[in-house]
């Protein structure tokens, strides 16, 4: 020990020098720590992933038990990592909804292959801000090539350029508050809305709320988002698009935007992509499509027919995060005129100038927040370790194994198939929904399998979704026998 911290009493673990605190060695974590522990942080991982299908899947729900096991205040004194691993050891893990359990059947998934996983280590070690591309060259780089590269995979032409948002929500927002200074000829960035006329945007009852998210956050108002009827197909088709946007400009107001569904969250539904787009564009307005989690499946050219005529959109959004792989957060926009979103989200202060290199891209005028993080690396990564042969394979499988459980299911007494299969997606149900709702609640409690509802024309359903990234067959195949034994 140095003599100068024995003369001053301390404690073992740190070292005073020239009045100031410097903490040594393992116990109190500096780089040199972070070498030793993020070698235990792999090996923990590793483990933690071989045992996951021995955990349940949902966490068993008792508010406020993790809280609880906190202490209410905060350290005074630093304390060694040994007591911070420990306590994360014994209350985290187990106050977990396990993400990454090949049984894991609920919402959609939120996907990380080994390989984005130490990407984002990689990422996580340099810690970068992305904000413009001098800020990371690397980082803006990779991320133009492998915009290339994901429209390549989905089969969308070369004139759509595409930029990495958190989260598909952030993506439909810039995409609505674009199409809403489109329609203002960018008079609504300097003046506001108080004055503007009252613009109109459409889309069915299957989006995601985070369409309606973005109409009130870019302050159109929930009461000029028009649900457009859909077909007995929950499809929004051209002919209902071009009769909501006639009699709204009939009746003064003045049409916007359109939100596409390519793959509804509720039971999967596609509005008739070609024929809704060429509505809006012989109405003049443009359209963005929500893929989020559908838009992975379309590396396999036999489901784009789902999306046909997808090409003259003017915005798509997709998460590579739910399906792909490449783990949250990444979610892909592609847009056919960068120009206008960069018009419209684009601010550069002369602290963001880039002297002299202006045929750089800044994508932090391509999307709401300044800050980005480095997320193009896993996607690097992913594509490069599975191939999109690979990342096809898997999705093909999740498909045809969401059939043949389908089929289990339907073969049960009682249980009725709500909504067939749409890509990997259906929905069942018992005869009543106080029923339903009790099944769902026993199979949760179960933990064998994790599965959530929605409702179908008003009736509570039950929602199966296949496409953890390491499921295998065998774990699909415990969906219908775990209903099987709770309705025995
Ligand atoms: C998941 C999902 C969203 C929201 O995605 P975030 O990335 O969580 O914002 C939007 N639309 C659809 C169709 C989705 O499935």
């Amino acid at each position: 020990m140095d003599p100068r911290c024995r003369d001053r009493g301390c404690e073992e673990a740190f070292c005073h020098e020239d009045a100031q605190l410097r903490v040594v060695g393992e116990k109190n974590v500096d780089h040199e720590g972070l070498r030793l522990w993020s070698k235990r942080a792999a090996d923990w991982a590793a483990d933690y992933h071989a045992g996951l299908r021995d955990r349940p899947v949902r966490a068993p729900l008792v508010p406020g038990a993790v809280a609880r096991a906190l202490p209410v205040t905060p350290p005074e004194a630093a304390e060694p990592m040994e007591a911070i691993w420990a306590d994360f050891e014994r209350i985290v893990p187990d106050g977990m909804t396990h993400w990454q359990h090949p049984r894991f059947f609920a919402y959609f998934p939120a996907n990380a292959a080994p390989a984005s996983m130490l990407a984002e280590q990689l990422v996580n070690a340099m810690a970068c801000n992305a904000l413009i591309w001098q800020t990371s060259p690397a980082a803006t780089e990779v991320e133009q090539v492998m915009m290339g590269w994901l429209r390549q995979a989905l089969g969308l032409p070369e004139d759509f350029a595409g930029t990495i948002h958190d989260s598909a929500t952030s993506a439909t927002l810039s995409a609505v508050l674009t199409m809403r200074e489109q329609a203002l000829g960018w008079a609504g960035l300097t003046d506001g809305l108080a004055g503007a006329p009252v613009l109109r945007f459409y889309a069915s009852a299957e989006t995601h709320s985070s369409v309606d998210k973005a109409i009130r956050v870019a302050g159109i108002g929930q009461a000029n988002l028009v649900k457009v009827a859909t077909d007995s197909d929950r499809a929004m088709t051209g002919a209902a698009l071009r009769a909501a946007i006639v009699a709204d400009r009939a009746a003064g107001l003045q049409p916007a935007g359109v939100i596409l569904c390519a793959g509804g969250t509720s039971v999967g539904a596609f509005d008739r992509i070609g024929e809704c787009i060429a509505a809006a564009h012989a109405e003049g307005v443009p359209v963005h499509v929500d893929a989020a989690w559908a838009g992975s499946a379309m590396i396999c050219p036999e489901f784009r027919t789902l999306w046909a005529g997808i090409e003259a959109a003017d915005s798509i959004v997709f998460n590579p995060h739910k399906w792909l792989g490449a783990q949250f957060d990444c979610s892909v926009q592609f847009l056919k005129d960068p120009g206008a979103q960069v018009r419209t989200l684009g601010l550069r202060p002369t602290y963001l100038e880039t002297a002299g290199r202006e045929e750089i891209i800044n994508f932090n005028e391509w999307t709401v927040p300044l800050g980005r993080r480095f997320r193009a690396l896993k996607l690097w990564f992913v594509l490069r370790a599975y191939g999109l042969d690979g990342l096809r394979t898997r999705i093909r499988n999740h498909v045809a194994w969401a059939l043949k459980a389908r089929d289990q299911i339907a073969a049960l007494p009682g249980v009725e198939i709500v909504t067939e299969p749409r890509l990997s997606l259906f929905t069942f149900a018992l005869k009543d929904d106080a029923a339903t709702e009790a099944l769902l609640q026993r199979i949760n409690d179960d933990g064998r399998i994790y599965l959530t509802q929605t409702r179908v024309d008003g009736r509570f359903a039950v929602r199966v979704q296949v496409g953890s990234f390491d499921c295998r067959e065998e774990d699909v195949m415990v969906i219908a026998e775990t209903i099987s034994d709770l309705l025995a």
